[in-house]
């Protein structure tokens, strides 16, 4: 008897990803073997090169479900023209707005990460002027109206000489929430700074480099031992009350075992906000090392935050409805190293609703029922509610008791950026974190580092267009 062929996957669907030889944008087959999802790419060059893109197939396929209408951004700052990803402004093509911006004040740092996706080094010295970074405060706000999160980045943005006056013009400006990311030496060393940062407050938080408790790991991935520069700068983010997250870039076989470690870190400090995970972005300094051996996904980690000894379940680690295949998000409430997540509380129809939403808890009782047994509070009725607003801007504001506020929450999220291997058309027009630029242009960071950011990613960019036309045959 006749027997048809089966395929060796399940075809889920199409999208346009990256050749990662020539960059060349080719057709991906999007297969499930398993619990695993690939790209199968089809280059006329290179022919066919398989990317694995999530390791947990149910959890992937539910993303969409997450998905919510975009919210635009205010103006677009370029035109149509070659098409997706060339002409990144944002164009008005792109679906979501700049949930958290960032804008590098220079280049040089004082440290020589082999992960650093900006390749910074102490040998760089671009510094950004005054005008400058005011330009592009002004880009952003012009974009956003009021932006809801801003990270001053770098190179090393502490060692900006006017760092505290670009930190002050950005609390100037009708920014929700800004955030200073660092590698901590300059928190470390300098205390005077840091009661200057404090002076900031409300409304500002240190984004923390912190990808391990091994000095190992942190020479791999840093270049030096800073176990004991990262202890010192938790202790005076402590002694004068910054809210702070800690972020760790996650490496496969390098420090995926410690996502369980460096939340429980994370705890012993009251001024910890959270912790947000990325794995290692194939950019920069560390370009063509992430392949599939080495990359961690955001899905391993997902999946290590759960099984650790912490109370996140499956439940609480839900996709981001602006850009649910690339952010997995979980809240929970905080009372010392006590946790209780409410993420999974909520029912999904509530957090992707279309209107700018608050959660009244008085709908959700079970919701309710934690919040007032957690903090022990009387379980009458509440007569001060007040709004925790979200740090994200695409989850509503949950209404508590008013004498609860951003110190009893703590945040896990793990952002998974694209690059050659994993790159997805669709994905990228839902990119939320972006870059400001000199130009007063908003790049999302996916495509920044890929194409827009240097000579060499614009020449990267030309190389790309020109390997598309190979592609149509031209
Ligand atoms: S990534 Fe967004 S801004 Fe860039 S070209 Fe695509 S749609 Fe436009
Ligand atoms: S990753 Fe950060 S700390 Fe490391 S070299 Fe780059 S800018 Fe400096």
């Amino acid at each position: 008897m006749f027997e048809r062929k089966s395929a060796p996957y399940l075809f889920h669907g199409q999208t346009t990803s990256l050749c990662d030889q020539c960059l060349a944008p080719v057709p991906a087959k999007i297969v499930i073997e398993g619990n695993l999802v690939y790209y199968l790419k089809r280059c006329r060059t290179h022919g066919v090169r398989k990317a694995l893109i999530s390791t947990d197939a149910a959890y992937w396929k539910r993303t969409l479900d997450w998905l919510k209408p975009g919210d635009r951004p205010e103006t677009a700052q370029t035109r149509i023209d070659l098409g997706c990803p060339y002409d990144c402004g944002l164009c008005p093509d792109h679906e979501q707005h700049s949930c958290l911006a960032l804008i590098e004040v220079n280049e040089h740092c004082n440290l020589t990460c082999p992960v650093c996706f900006a390749g910074s080094s102490p040998q760089h010295t671009g510094t950004r002027t005054l005008a400058e970074i005011e330009r592009m405060l002004d880009a952003l706000v012009a974009s956003e109206k009021e932006p809801d999160l801003l990270q001053i980045s770098g190179g090393e943005p502490t060692l900006h000489p006017e760092i505290l006056t670009i930190l002050r013009m950005a609390k100037a400006r009708p920014i929700r929430h800004l955030m200073l990311n660092t590698n901590g030496l300059r928190i470390a060393r300098d205390r005077d700074f840091v009661r200057e940062l404090s002076t900031l407050k409300p409304g500002f938080e240190v984004y923390l480099q912190f990808d391990s408790l091994r000095p190992e790991v942190h020479k791999t991935l840093r270049g030096a031992d800073l176990t004991r520069i990262r202890q010192q700068a938790l202790e005076n983010l402590e002694a004068e009350g910054i809210s702070t997250t800690l972020v760790a870039t996650i490496r496969k076989g390098l420090n995926d075992d410690e996502v369980g470690a460096i939340i429980d870190h994370a705890l012993e400090w009251p001024c910890v906000r959270g912790v947000t995970f990325q794995p290692v972005q194939d950019a920069g300094r560390n370009e063509g090392f992430e392949a599939n051996s080495h990359r961690a996904l955001l899905s391993d980690i997902r999946r290590a935050v759960i099984e650790a000894d912490n109370p996140f379940g499956e439940a609480d680690m839900i996709p981001l409805p602006c850009n649910p295949e690339s952010i997995s998000i979980g809240y929970a409430l905080r009372r010392g190293r006590q946790l209780a997540p409410i993420t999974g509380m909520m029912p999904r129809e509530t957090l992707v609703d279309v209107l700018p939403n608050t959660v009244t808890f008085e709908r959700y009782p079970g919701l309710r029922q934690r919040i007032f047994d957690f903090f022990s509070l009387s379980s009458g009725e509440c007569n001060a509610p007040d709004r925790l607003e979200a740090l994200l801007c695409c989850l509503p504001e949950v209404q508590v008791p008013a004498d609860i506020g951003y110190t009893d929450l703590f945040r896990i999220a793990i952002v998974e950026f694209l690059d050659p291997h994993n790159f997805c058309l669709s994905r990228v027009k839902r990119s939320c974190v972006h870059f400001v630029t000199p130009e007063g242009k908003i790049v999302p960071f996916d495509t920044y580092n890929l194409f827009y950011r240097d000579a060499e990613a614009k020449a990267r960019r030309a190389a790309s267009l020109a390997a598309r036309v190979v592609q149509m045959g031209g």
